[in-house]
């Protein structure tokens, strides 16, 4: 059985992604859930995810290459299930591409490194954020790296 897999649909630059790795070495360098929601573009569940409500400073990477993505000063609160943040870290860290899976038509977010399926981003919903943006992230496709000092931050 062949799944979607974000490997086979090339880059949206048209350029090969930086890190490439075959489906049997994605599968052995990450967890099964990881795998399922990183490489075919699946969902976690709302409100499960280990940084949902996540207000600690410090940036998200790529969970699948370590690629910096989201800075926590662009996370809001959406109440929408999922980590959300209203920007990513540099505009060329991210790469959009168009999915019509569902009968809806919704602009998926991927890691511009890798490849690696993020979440999807949404707009004009009418949210008090500078971009009035929202990218709806799985927390298991980042990974939180804390910043050193919180204090210095104040
Ligand atoms: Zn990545």
């Amino acid at each position: 059985m062949r799944h979607r897999d974000t490997s086979s649909t090339p880059s949206t630059s048209g350029k090969p992604y930086a890190v490439q790795r075959t489906d049997e070495e994605w599968r052995a360098a990450l967890t099964p859930a990881e795998y399922q929601v990183l490489r075919q573009a699946g969902t976690e569940p709302a409100f499960r995810g280990e940084y949902t409500d996540t207000k600690t400073q410090g940036v998200y990477s790529c969970r699948a290459c370590g690629t910096e993505l989201f800075r926590s000063d662009t996370k809001f609160e959406s109440h929408c299930g999922w980590p959300s943040f209203y920007s990513p870290l540099a505009g060329d860290t991210v790469e959009y591409i168009e999915d019509r899976a569902f009968g809806m038509k919704r602009v998926e977010v991927r890691c511009a490194n890798c490849g690696s399926h993020l979440g999807h981003v949404f707009g004009g919903e009418g949210y008090d954020t500078p971009t009035d943006q929202r990218y709806c992230i799985n927390s298991i496709s980042l990974r939180l790296q804390p910043d050193e000092d919180p204090a210095a931050q104040a």
